[in-house]
């Protein structure tokens, strides 16, 4: 039968060029992937039987095989999970439903070292396959469904997919016709090697099966034998878990291949009895400002999986975050409805979430301490030496510090800044921000110990990129006085600050919007106090330059802020900052920008000679051309653009001819 071969969606195309271009140092994964669907599949079967029991039939133990035939050269995992019907297998094996992949892809370079690191965080799951076959067929039947289906591929070209005449029962068989390179998983002790390391905290049994290798007439076929514990990795006292099992069901559940930063595992007794095993990725994940980020939290309840897409869980914040929850309390039978109001999931999440931010905050105390004592950062036996016991810390010697981490998820857990009041003292603790003071990351607490005698507030500003940030105008006076400024460039900066106003009892004042108050904060250096007479010409300028710029600002004021520069920018006290209006106007929430606010410094040589201008008539067209100049230099240092470019170009040359001195 002559069969039209589909092509594969462009997505999996450029995947499969890069598994085919092999960029895994361990191409073994590949059983680790179809383990982890197989796995999957009996999850999602266990969890319909529920309000479906005949589902399950006359087969109700769920498992999966393995069969090594070396003879034919082909390896099969099969499991009597839920199966796939034809179209589910077109979507599922033909195309990528992950959202974000697009712009994954983008981000790929072809740079090798880059790329890894980056697929490494992605996992190409079961396309994986073609590392190690030239031809793979798949065959599944949906429990329920009479028809069973073939889906063939070579990895290349596209995929086939026919009626199967003999079908299997219930499930998927997935056949890998090997490479001639990897014949060695067909080796009954690499197998067994590989689950073992792999995929041990599978909750359900993998059997194997492995048939003799062709000539080999003193080994007969072993007895199909168990070859994993089989029992769900969570429910395992931690004693007996080692720091690779950990990490092995962490790229279990959370579809990652990075280490993992941060790891909680408990029981909780009491009101509410549950397992927790929830771990913080030390990368961010891909896809986390996707709306249709995949949730990595599973819930289970007496180790039968609920479902993996109970958001409520855990708050957005934590997003990142991927595990399993196993209640004892919980119906198996609850609805999703149930579940999302019901107060067993709230007083969870309220526990979970405080479990987290407590690792969290121990993490960074930890880190703290390392960079007091100059010490190594903590060791690996760490955790597991705490009194109760509780082996909460990865390994410490090869995992990213915690500012690393807060370089990767920082702005996502400042989310929570807003979103949660309840956890907000202790987010405030966990943030790390940019500042004037050097290239690191500074808390809070630290800023509000460095704080100058009289200083009574934080000061920041926020932009685009810390670094630009860190020349900008409006700090001169502050960083005159010795004080230190937070540089904020997250977007979402603009959103916490508008609702938390202040950290121990010290008010978050920004230094680019409203008038500022320094005059309680001691001079480190002297500085000139202009005389009365000046005074007088000053206000005489400020007042011109106003009637100037009239329709360009809101008002022209002396600056308190400055000190190297003319001028600056400055927001209304009762409007927005500058780049949450930026920001607002990006997403169309408001229509137009408000005027500015031009601040002048009195002290600028500049100044001086414009305010002699504005004593004389005959120069006030001057006056007028280099109010505008100003204004527009003022917009250029601010990052925003100016209205008409060639007019400022032209102004400028026009002056700089001026300064110069005529041509010989
Ligand atoms: P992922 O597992 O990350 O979603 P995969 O590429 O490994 O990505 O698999 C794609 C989809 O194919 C799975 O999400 C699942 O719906 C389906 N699938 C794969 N293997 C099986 C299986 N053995 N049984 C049922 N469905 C499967």
């Amino acid at each position: 039968m002559d069969e039209v071969v589909q092509p594969f969606e462009a997505e999996v195309g450029r995947v499969l060029e890069i598994v085919v271009n092999s960029l895994y140092k361990d191409r073994a994964v590949f059983l680790r992937e179809l383990i982890s669907n197989a796995s999957d599949a009996c999850d999602k079967l266990r969890y319909e039987s529920l309000s479906k029991p005949e589902l399950l039939g006359t087969d109700p133990k769920l498992e999966i095989r393995i069969l090594a035939d070396p003879g034919a050269n082909l390896l099969t995992v099969v499991d009597n999970g839920i199966g796939m019907d034809k179209d589910e297998l077109a979507a599922n094996l033909g195309t990528i439903a992950r959202s974000g992949t697009a712009r994954f892809l983008e981000q790929l370079t072809g740079d090798r070292a880059s790329d890894v690191k980056l697929i490494g965080q992605f996992g190409v799951g079961f396309y994986s396959v073609f590392m190690v076959a030239d031809k793979v067929v798949v065959r599944s039947t949906r429990a329920g469904q009479e028809k069973g289906w073939i889906w063939a591929s070579d990895g290349k070209t596209g995929f086939t997919i026919r009626e199967d005449e003999e079908p299997l029962p219930r499930g998927t068989a997935v056949t890998l016709h090997l490479k001639d390179d990897a014949k060695e998983f067909l080796d009954e002790a690499k197998i067994r090697t590989i689950v073992r390391t792999y995929s041990d905290h599978v909750g359900f049994p993998i059997v194997l099966e492995a048939k003799p290798k062709p000539g080999d007439t003193r080994t007969k076929a072993h007895e199909p034998t168990q070859i994993n514990t089989g029992s769900a990795l969570w429910a395992r006292p931690r004693s007996e878990i080692t720091e690779e099992q950990y990490r092995e069901f962490y790229h279990h559940v959370a579809h990652r291949f990075d280490e993992p930063f941060a790891r909680v595992h408990f029981t909780a007794e009491g009101t509410l009895s549950y397992t927790a095993l929830l771990f913080v990725p030390s990368h961010r994940p891909f896809d986390l400002y996707d709306i249709k980020h995949r949730h990595g939290v599973r819930l289970y309840v007496r180790r039968v999986f609920i479902t993996d897409q109970l958001e409520e869980l855990l708050p957005r914040y934590l997003r990142f975050v991927a595990g399993v929850v196993d209640s004892e309390d919980l119906q198996l039978n609850v609805s999703r409805e149930t579940l999302q109001h019901g107060t067993v999931v709230q007083k969870m999440r309220r526990q979970l979430t405080k479990r987290i931010l407590d690792e969290l905050a121990r993490k960074a105390a930890e880190a703290g301490a390392a960079e007091a004592g100059g010490a190594a950062p903590a060791g690996a036996d760490e955790g597991a030496a705490r009194p109760n016991g509780e082996a909460t810390t990865e390994a410490g010697a090869k995992g990213p510090s915690y500012l690393d981490w807060w370089a990767e998820l920082g702005a996502v857990l400042k989310e929570g800044l807003y979103e949660d009041p309840e956890n907000r003292e202790k987010l405030l603790e966990l943030a790390r921000f940019r500042s004037t003071r050097g290239p690191g990351w500074v808390s809070l607490a630290d800023y509000v110990a460095r704080m100058r005698p009289g200083q009574d507030s934080i000061f920041y500003v926020t932009g685009e990129n810390a670094e630009a940030l860190r020349t900008s105008p409006q700090l001169e006076a502050a960083l005159a006085k010795g004080c230190e400024v937070l540089l904020l460039d997250d977007a979402v900066d603009e959103f916490w600050l508008g609702e938390v106003k202040e950290y121990q009892g010290k008010k978050f004042v920004s230094l680019t919007k409203g008038e500022v108050d320094l005059s309680r904060i001691a001079e480190e250096g002297r500085i000139e106090t202009p005389d009365e007479l000046w005074d007088e010409d000053f206000k005489r300028l400020l007042a011109k330059l106003e009637a100037l710029l009239a329709g360009e600002v809101k008002a022209v004021r002396a600056s308190e802020r400055l000190r190297e520069s003319a001028v600056c920018l400055v927001a209304d006290a009762q409007g927005l900052d500058f780049r949450l209006e930026r920001i607002l106007r990006q997403h169309q929430q408001i229509e137009r920008l408000s005027k500015p606010i031009l601040e002048v410094n009195g002290r600028h040589e500049l100044v001086r000679k414009m305010a002699a201008m504005a004593k004389d008539p005959a120069r006030e067209q001057d006056l007028a051309e280099l109010a505008r100049l100003l204004l527009d230099q003022a917009r250029i240092v601010q990052g925003e653009p100016i209205p008409d470019p060639g007019a400022f170009s032209r102004r400028m040359s026009a002056f700089l001819a001026k300064g110069l001195p005529a041509a010989a």
